[in-house]
This record gives structure tokens, C-alpha cells and sequence, in this order.
């Protein structure tokens, strides 16, 4: 860091100024607390990450089930010609298996770029025992870098909204 006062340049746990004599102590504090509330708010984001990729994952699964489900129906009905109700039923339930693994997609999409992903109970808990410890005395936490770069880096070439 630089002294505030002068501009020379400290270490961190330096505790006053070499070439003035100005007391570094809390710039030194503040700057590691900074650091500690990004690597909290770091770590919150890759656990809602991952939260957020489970979510995602499960809605397609069932969705993916419920089809098969439909794939069935097209078969059985090929096999003993059940008529135009299980056509439309079967029509149904596939529209249906793909509707779930739309919005588990979507949903994803949505809330993390809106940054609204909710970290379930019994997950929060462990997240919050650090993050409480290194924000305590009302720490602001250093800005955090635009989600617009990790969500091109996950979803490709999807075309994002934010001019960020
Ligand atoms: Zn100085």
C-alpha cells in the first residue's frame, strides 16, 4: 500500500510511516478486511454457483424423465394402438417434460443474472460462519467484479443484456 499522507510506499503490517511518520495501522486493517470480504464474497458467489448449476441440473433430469415417460406412451401406442386420447395425452406429458427442463435452464439463467440465486437453509449456515467473522464492524465489502464475464465464460456466445 501507499502512506496516505505522503505516498511512500509500505507493506502491509507496517505500523507508521518510514519516510513521515503517519500512522498506518488502520489503512493496514482496512485493506485486509477489504481483502477478506472479497474472498467471502468470492466464495459465496462459487457456492451459489454451484447451487445454481445442482438447481439446473435436477429441473432437466425430470424434465428428461417425464419425455421418456412420452417416449414410451409413442411407443405403446404403436404397438397396441390405443387411438387419439393417448395421442393428445402423450403430447401433454412430453410438452410437460419439456417445460420442466426449460425452466430449469431458465430459472438458473434469470436468478444468477439477477443476482438473486438463494442459498438454502441448510447450506447457510456453513457459508455464513466466514463471511459473518471478516464483515463484522461494519466492513463494506470491496466491489465485486461484473458477473457479466463469468457467465460468458459459462454459457459461450449467449449475447448479454448488460453493456457493463
Ligand atoms: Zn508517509
Amino acid at each position: 500500500m501507499h502512506c496516505p499522507n505522503c505516498g511512500n510506499e509500505a507493506p502491509l503490517d507496517q505500523k507508521f510511516c518510514r519516510r513521515c511518520g503517519f500512522n498506518l495501522a488502520p489503512v493496514g486493517d482496512l485493506m485486509r478486511t477489504d481483502d477478506a470480504a472479497a474472498a467471502a464474497v468470492k466464495l459465496d458467489r462459487a457456492k451459489r454457483e454451484a447451487l445454481m448449476v445442482r438447481h439446473m441440473f435436477r429441473w432437466m433430469a425430470w424434465g428428461m424423465g417425464v419425455l421418456g415417460i412420452g417416449v414410451l406412451m409413442i411407443v405403446a401406442d404403436k404397438a397396441f394402438d390405443f387411438g387419439n386420447a393417448l395421442k393428445f395425452v402423450t403430447a401433454l406429458v412430453m410438452l410437460g417434460g419439456i417445460a420442466m427442463a426449460t425452466y430449469g435452464v431458465m430459472s438458473a439463467m434469470l436468478k444468477r443474472d439477477a443476482g438473486k440465486w438463494k442459498v438454502p437453509a441448510e447450506d447457510k449456515h456453513e457459508l455464513q460462519a466466514p463471511t459473518t467473522r471478516q464483515l463484522a464492524g461494519g466492513a463494506v465489502p470491496a466491489p465485486v467484479p461484473s458477473v457479466t464475464e463469468r457467465t460468458t465464460e459459462l454459457i459461450g456466445n449467449r449475447p448479454s443484456p448488460k453493456t457493463d
